[in-house]
């Protein structure tokens, strides 16, 4: 069966807007540097990639999912021509937090959801986050996770890295194995 790496997008594929704030405009989606790179290693280990976010932005009107799509589309056609890279799947939750559905994370409904379409093995596959509701949504789906946050906070994750960066090096020297 397939692996699958699913990331969390604000804070790893792109700069965090920071808490309560919303990525809304192309010139807002901010790729983070060291993202293309950490993809291009988890798909030269034969993983696919799955990016999995809470856009609550679209549940409270602020931006239509149309808009919030062609945004996907333009990153993916970026990842494309200037790194040679693509993903799988990017998973939107659109609602609010009080409509209570099953797939904002914590829970893990993204990453259910995009397991049986790719039929991705979730036990052999991992979560990569930012946030405790990253690896709270990944453990939660059977996965391995890692949380990604300069801190280094108490975490329920397998693996705590201070940055991408560090997460690249510890995969390239083989101390982190996939
Ligand atoms: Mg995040």
């Amino acid at each position: 069966m397939k692996r699958c790496v699913f990331f969390d997008r604000d804070g790893i594929v792109n700069e965090s807007p920071g808490p309560g704030r919303y990525v809304l405009t192309a010139e807002e989606f901010r790729l983070i540097p060291a993202f293309p790179r950490l993809l291009a290693r988890v798909r030269a280990a034969g993983f696919a990639a799955v990016i999995a976010t809470n856009q609550q932005a679209v549940g409270l009107g602020l931006i239509t999912r149309e808009a919030l799509d062609r945004l996907h589309a333009l990153f993916r056609e970026r990842l494309w021509l200037e790194h040679g890279l693509t993903v799988d799947a990017i998973m939107v939750c659109p609602h609010r937090a009080d409509e209570g559905c099953g797939c904002r994370k914590p829970k893990p409904g993204l990453l259910m959801e995009a397991a049986r379409q790719g039929g991705y093995d979730l036990k052999d596959s991992w979560m990569i986050g930012d946030a405790e509701r990253d690896v709270e949504a990944g453990r939660a789906a059977g996965c391995r996770t890692i949380l990604v946050h300069p801190a280094f906070p108490s975490s329920a994750a397998d693996w705590v890295v201070e940055s991408l960066e560090s997460l690249d090096i510890l995969i390239a020297e083989g101390r982190l194995i996939l």
